[in-house]
C-alpha cells in the first residue's frame, strides 16, 4: 500500500516520454476545446509521457513545477494523507476533461495535495512557467483555464457534501462509475483495499459493500480488480453528486465532463 505520508513510491514519473503531435492532445477534453492556434501556443512546449499507476506527479508541500493533462483512458487522484498518516484519501479524481499542477494556480506554489497516477497511460506535461507564459499570451486560455479551476473546486465542494452526506454504498457505486466514465472500460484496477483507502472508509465497511455489489450481480472482483457487470443497476446504488457536477461542467465547460450513456 502506497504511503502519502512517508512518500515511499518506487518512482515519480520515470517512465519514457516522447514529444507529442498536436492530433494526440485531443486526448484531453480541456486541450481539445481550445482553439487550434492555442493548442499549438501549448504544443511547443509539452511533453507526454507514458506514466504507470502509482507514480507521483505532485507531491503535498512541494512547489509546482508541471502540470497534467490526462490523456484518453489516464486517470490521476488528488490525495490527502489520513488522520494517522497511513492511508491516502482522494478528494478528486481527474481524467481526460480536467489537468493537474499549476493550472490551477497563477505561478508555482507548494501543493496542498499530492497526485498520483491513478489509471496508467498517456500523460501531457506542460512546465508551469511556460503555461503562465502563454496564459500571458492569450486571453482566451487565461479564460478557459480558470473555468477549469472553478469545475475543479466545484467538484471538491461536492466530494465534501458527499462524504459528509451519502452512505458509503452510495459513495462507492458514485466512484466506479465515474473511473468507469473517465477510462470507459468496465473493469477498474482497484483492490478492495485501495477502495476503502481512496473513499476514506474502515475495510470492514467497504468488504461488506463489496459483497452485496457481487452478491447482486452487479460487480465481479478478482485480483485488484473490479469488473463493472450490470452499469444501470450499479447507477441505482450511487448518489446523483456525479449527475451535479456534470451540470456545472455543461454551464461552465461545455460539457466536456465524461460521461457514459451506455445502458
Ligand atoms: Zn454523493
Amino acid at each position: 500500500m502506497s504511503t502519502i505520508g512517508q512518500i515511499n513510491y518506487p518512482f515519480r514519473t520515470s517512465q519514457t516520454m516522447i514529444a507529442p503531435l498536436p492530433a494526440e492532445m485531443l486526448e484531453n477534453e480541456l486541450l481539445a476545446k481550445l482553439s487550434e492556434v492555442d493548442r499549438m501556443r501549448l504544443a511547443a512546449h509539452m511533453m507526454v509521457f507514458e506514466l504507470k499507476r502509482n507514480d507521483v506527479l505532485i507531491v503535498a508541500g512541494e512547489t509546482v513545477t508541471d502540470t497534467w493533462f490526462p490523456g484518453g483512458p489516464s486517470l490521476a487522484s488528488f490525495q490527502l494523507p489520513s488522520e494517522d498518516g497511513d492511508a491516502a484519501v482522494e478528494v478528486a479524481l481527474i481524467g481526460r476533461e480536467g489537468a493537474i499542477g499549476g493550472i490551477v494556480s497563477n505561478g508555482s506554489l507548494p501543493a496542498y495535495a499530492t497526485a498520483v497516477v491513478r489509471a496508467g497511460g498517456s500523460f501531457f506535461r506542460l512546465k508551469t512557467a511556460a503555461l503562465e507564459q502563454a496564459k500571458l499570451e492569450s486571453i482566451a486560455l487565461r479564460h478557459w483555464f480558470a473555468r477549469y479551476s472553478d469545475c475543479l473546486i466545484a467538484q471538491v465542494f461536492q466530494t465534501s457534501a458527499c462524504n459528509a452526506t451519502h452512505t458509503i454504498m452510495q459513495r462507492t457505486a458514485k466512484w466506479l462509475l465515474a473511473a468507469m466514465a473517465r477510462t470507459r472500460r468496465a473493469e477498474v484496477i482497484i483492490t478492495q483495499e485501495e477502495l476503502a483507502e481512496t473513499l476514506g472508509v474502515g475495510r470492514t465497511f467497504m468488504t461488506q459493500v463489496v459483497r452485496q455489489l457481487r452478491e447482486e450481480g452487479i460487480i465481479i472482483t478478482n485480483r485488484g480488480a473490479v469488473t463493472i457487470v450490470n452499469r444501470a443497476s450499479l447507477q441505482v446504488k450511487a448518489c446523483n453528486c456525479t449527475a451535479l457536477i456534470e451540470n456545472h461542467y455543461d454551464v461552465v465547460l461545455h460539457g466536456i465532463y465524461p460521461r457514459d450513456r451506455r445502458p
